[in-house]
């Protein structure tokens, strides 16, 4: 298991080549500006724009230390203003909640590259996406892959301060505790120093940083697929107009536009002359590791679900086991007094079991029982749970049914389990207790008198249902 996840994480992190490659799919391109004459003198009348972008955002967007826009946002942005004609200038920020500040007061007219989320909405217009790129869970080594974030419950997830992601993760996985954080390479480095177990980041951003920051006891631990950045530019006053110049030059962003721009700062790290032979071959290998890596998230999530599947299921007559049925029936207990609803709870013993299993052996038991856990899902209804209490035994739940409800039920099972030719020679049976919630009830009450129930249809001579 540890290789294979130390396998994926490496694969994963050979993916960023494959990332960047891939990453402009999907954005429309056109092939002209076409402004009309209103926007052209829109585009006069408004002269230089002032715009806000995050300070520190490697390599996506940053700010250097000549006061320069760079990175791949910062060329997209600045391609984008040349083919409208739009003048920009860069307001500087100290990071990216006062960015957020100064274009909400009107400080900065743009806002350089960010996701849209319904909050933004409500006070920027944002252009089409001008780049794609999907969000991984970065964890240290140790960590196991994460299949569903659903089961992160309870661990601490660092998000740097005021980004769209921490407002959807907050919605989306409300069990994940979040730890705030100024800056993204802080995010990192707090996960590697065991100050948090994880932090979702961006593919590019991920592997740039792990790479640049030496952070090696960290790994990409699962991608959240439907947490792909979809980066636009947002006009922050309102100015639809400009909004849509900027989208016309949006439209001319060509596919060729965005791997030259991206390039020019994955190529930084290369220090070697390119050799296309190599290359070529490079990509090769790492698209067929990026399909090795699919296959073994593919399996390793499979394996998961069907872990899953296991712990919550009887093996031999697949309904649910005890675990569950305990679990569901605290759950009904607390639903049927919250809302004041009926709630009753039955138990079916097989009538003289030990003779199948001495007569016709185990085997042919275990058949017997499996065949009766199918009448009793025939018998149940839709809102009823039933699972396999131990041995012989089963229970079923029957949430909002009082106790005419539930003998209606365990009568329907008992008579098909007495109709049926379990291919012993004779009719086998069964019987049943059945007991209704009462407010002063425990679990273990209700069940007790259930069980009590039982008791009483089997000293009655068997093959009855008593509540
Ligand atoms: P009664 O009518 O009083 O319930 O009689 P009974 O023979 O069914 O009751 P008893 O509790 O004495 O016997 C239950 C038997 O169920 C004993 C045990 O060997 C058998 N049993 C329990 N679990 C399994 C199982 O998973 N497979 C098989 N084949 N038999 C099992
Ligand atoms: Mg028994
Ligand atoms: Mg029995």
């Amino acid at each position: 298991m540890r290789v294979a996840s130390s396998i994926v994480a490496f694969l994963l992190r050979l993916t960023v080549v494959l990332a960047v490659l891939f990453a402009p799919a999907g954005v429309p391109r056109a092939e002209t500006t076409g402004l009309t004459p209103y926007e052209r003198a829109h585009v006069e009348h408004l002269g230089s724009i002032r715009f806000c972008a995050d300070p520190d955002w490697m390599p996506f967007e940053w700010v250097d230390g000549a006061g320069r826009h760079r990175g791949i946002g910062a060329d997209i942005l600045a391609l984008v203003a040349q083919r409208v004609g739009l003048t920009l200038e860069l307001r500087q920020t100290a990071d990216w909640g006062e960015s957020l500040a100064a274009a909400r007061s009107g400080q900065c007219g743009l806002l350089s590259f960010l996701n849209r989320t319904p909050e933004r909405e409500q006070w920027l217009r944002f252009t089409e996406p001008v780049f794609d790129d999907p969000n991984v869970i970065v964890t240290r080594e140790e960590h196991a892959l994460v299949s569903d974030p659903h089961d992160l419950a309870g661990e601490t997830m660092v998000l740097p301060e005021g980004t769209s992601i921490e407002e959807r993760i907050r919605r989306d996985y409300p069990e994940i505790r979040i730890v705030l954080t100024a800056s993204e390479q802080e995010a990192m480095r707090m996960v590697s120093d065991r100050r948090a177990d994880m932090t979702l980041r961006s593919l590019i951003v991920a592997a740039y940083t792990i790479r640049n920051e030496g952070l090696f006891n960290l790994k990409i631990a699962g991608r959240m697929p439907e947490y792909t950045n979809r980066l636009r530019i947002a006009v922050t006053n309102g100015d639809t107009i400009l909004r849509d110049i900027l989208d016309k030059g949006v439209a001319t962003l060509t596919d060729e536009d965005r791997e030259r721009i991206v390039n020019a700062y994955v190529s930084i790290r290369i220090e070697q002359p390119v050799d296309y032979d190599l290359l070529a071959r490079v990509v090769g290998g790492v698209i067929a590791a990026l399909m090795i890596a699919a296959a073994i998230i593919w399996y390793m999530t499979r394996l998961n679900r069907e872990l899953r599947r296991q712990s919550r299921t009887d093996a031999l007559t697949g309904l649910a086991n005890r675990k569950v049925v305990e679990m569901r029936l605290g759950a009904e207990i607390a639903r049927a007094r919250r809302r004041s609803l009926p709630l009753s709870v039955i138990m079916v013993d097989v009538d003289h079991f030990k003779s199948v299993n001495d007569h016709f052996g185990h085997a042919v038991g275990d058949r017997v029982l499996t065949g009766i856990a199918r009448h009793i899902e025939t018998g149940i209804r839709r809102q009823d749970l039933a699972g396999r209490f131990g041995g012989e035994e089963f229970v079923v739940i029957c949430p909002e049914s009082g106790v005419e409800g539930a003998v209606g039920v365990a009568e329907r099972i008992r008579l098909a389990t007495a109709a049926a030719d379990f291919g012993l020679g004779h009719p086998l049976t069964i019987s049943a207790g059945v007991a209704a919630l009462r407010p002063e009830d425990t679990m273990e009450n209700l069940l007790t008198r259930c069980d009590g129930a039982l008791y009483a249809a089997k000293h009655a001579g068997r093959n009855r249902t008593v509540a």
